[in-house]
């Protein structure tokens, strides 16, 4: 439930080190403003709604730590996690009444911003309640127990457990790790298309604090969706879902707001960067970014149709379950037989991790014999020693680089009519950018293999170049994997 608070609620805004640095600050909210909380509660799905329980609008520079900050609209304290500050004070482009008359043209970017500025706010309220369901979480608990029993569900559907922003950190990292910036430029990753997967970098508060076009192009660049979001994972993640939320306000028509309409000028924000790319497929040059916007989405701080209109024409080129490779675009292999997928322990005893496990099988030939093949794909989640609730579903970039097939992430095809079919992968990368319980989908690019089988071992040729999978219905499981190639077909 939100509240508007106003100047008699004073009180309730003292909470936590900020003294009285708003006392006698808080506005009661004017009707351009009131518009705006409107505008913006219109467009927070029900995870945002249920997070922030008060909006306070202070006629007042913002509050950091000791210092206040001219420039910055909005804040949301720590200690006050549910809490989202509105700054109305500044002569120019600040959420005062003046400044929001939406019927006078230079304010539509302004009031444009305020409402964006609203559920970027609402996102770090909203990223506070998912991380409140999370062990180890020791902070204030702010929130109703229908809104904490709604986030625990979204935790536990994206198997988060044992942290939120952990994971959403970690899902960055996995492509500055995966990027030929840090493998180097002569890696084979750096073959994937043009610039390889150099699309990442550093979180870079230097980067953060330039302020244009250019700064925004750079971070989409690193994989952030704006140069503000690339100052730490929390930004980024209010970036990235606020863009979405916002993405009708900056549409060339316009768009109705309270009786008026708001025409502002675009955004180099996420949704405008996937914006420029021709899809369908996910090119390199915005994995990291699409990734981040299907995270938003499975975590409920973006609805599918919001998703949908960010993501434009970037999207994976197949809807149904199973493995589909693609040659030049087109699909040229289906696997969709029995598909599986869940997280376990690896047959292997000397296999230290537990595992995310993906199978399909489907029609296919050796030579010119009809033959049943079997894609089986495993990206390790977690140590086994740190519990089942450790794994989480993979999310991200992960590379597969195996000699033998037998330890670490693996790709296999597997012909059990024709053994000396069988390869695996010895390159590739794979990029997980949807997980959920009822969803995990992602690509695959093999660079290169090996058949170990053959009567002499020899590399495999002719490996499709990309391939998408998706599996419904995913389960967890601690029992044996009973088919694992690698323990001898
Ligand atoms: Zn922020």
């Amino acid at each position: 439930m939100v509240r508007a608070l106003g100047s008699a609620d004073w009180e309730e805004t003292t909470g936590g080190d900020r003294g009285t640095a708003y006392q006698n600050k808080v506005l009661d909210l004017g009707t351009y403003q009131t518009h705006a909380v409107r505008a913006a509660l219109d467009r927070m799905p029900r995870l945002l709604c249920h997070s922030m329980e008060r909006i306070v609008f202070v006629d007042a520079d913002i509050q950091i730590g000791d210092t206040s900050e001219r420039g910055t609209l909005g804040i949301v304290y720590n200690d006050q996690p549910a809490t989202v500050y509105i700054s109305a004070s500044g002569e120019v482009d600040t959420a005062s009444e003046n400044h929001l008359d939406e019927s006078v043209p230079a304010n539509q970017g302004t009031f444009a911003r305020v409402i964006r500025r609203i559920l970027h706010e609402a996102v770090h309220t909203a990223g506070n309640l998912l991380e409140s369901q999370t062990e180890g979480y020791d902070g204030d608990q702010a929130w109703a127990s229908g809104a904490q029993s709604y986030a625990a569900k979204v935790i536990k559907n994206m198997r988060l457990m044992t942290g939120f922003d952990d994971e959403w950190e970690r899902l960055h990292e996995s492509f500055v790790e995966s990027s030929c910036k840090s493998l180097g430029e002569s890696h084979w990753v750096c073959s994937l298309g043009p610039g390889g997967m150099n699309l990442a970098g550093d979180y870079d508060p230097v980067l953060a604090k330039e302020i244009g076009e250019e700064a925004d192009q750079e971070a989409h660049r690193l994989g952030f969706s704006t140069a503000y979001g690339a100052r730490n994972p929390f930004e980024d993640l209010a970036e990235v879902a606020s863009a979405a939320l916002a993405a009708d306000l900056y549409s060339e028509q316009g768009v109705d707001v309270g009786g008026y309409v708001i025409k502002a000028s675009p955004r180099l924000d996420a949704c405008w960067r996937l914006n420029q790319e021709a899809g369908p497929g996910i090119p390199a040059a915005v994995a990291a970014l699409f990734t981040k916007l299907a995270f938003a989405r499975d975590a409920k701080f973006v609805p599918e149709s919001e998703f949908e209109i960010c993501a434009g024409e970037i999207r994976h080129q197949h809807n149904g379950r199973g493995y589909f490779s693609y040659k030049d675009n087109e699909l040229s292999k289906e696997y969709k037989v029995n598909v599986k997928a869940d997280i376990g322990p690896s047959a292997n005893v000397l296999d230290l991790y537990r595992s995310f496990r993906f199978r399909a099988e489907g029609p296919t030939q050796v030579g010119s014999t009809p033959v049943t093949g079997q894609i089986m794909l495993k990206l390790d989640v977690a140590l086994k020693l740190e519990g089942l609730d450790a794994a989480s579903w993979p999310r991200g970039a992960y590379l597969i680089e195996t000699d033998s097939g037998f330890f670490g992430n693996q790709f296999w095809f597997v012909v059990p009519e024709n053994r000396a079919a069988t390869f695996y992968a010895t390159k590739a990368v794979v990029m997980v950018t949807g997980s959920s319980d009822e969803i995990v989908e992602g690509t695959v690019f093999v660079v290169s293999g090996w058949r170990p089988w053959a009567p002499l071992p020899v590399p495999q040729v002719g490996l499709p170049a990309k391939a998408t999978f998706r599996a419904v219905e995913a389960e967890t499981s601690d029992g044996p994997v009973v088919d694992d190639p690698a323990a001898g077909n």
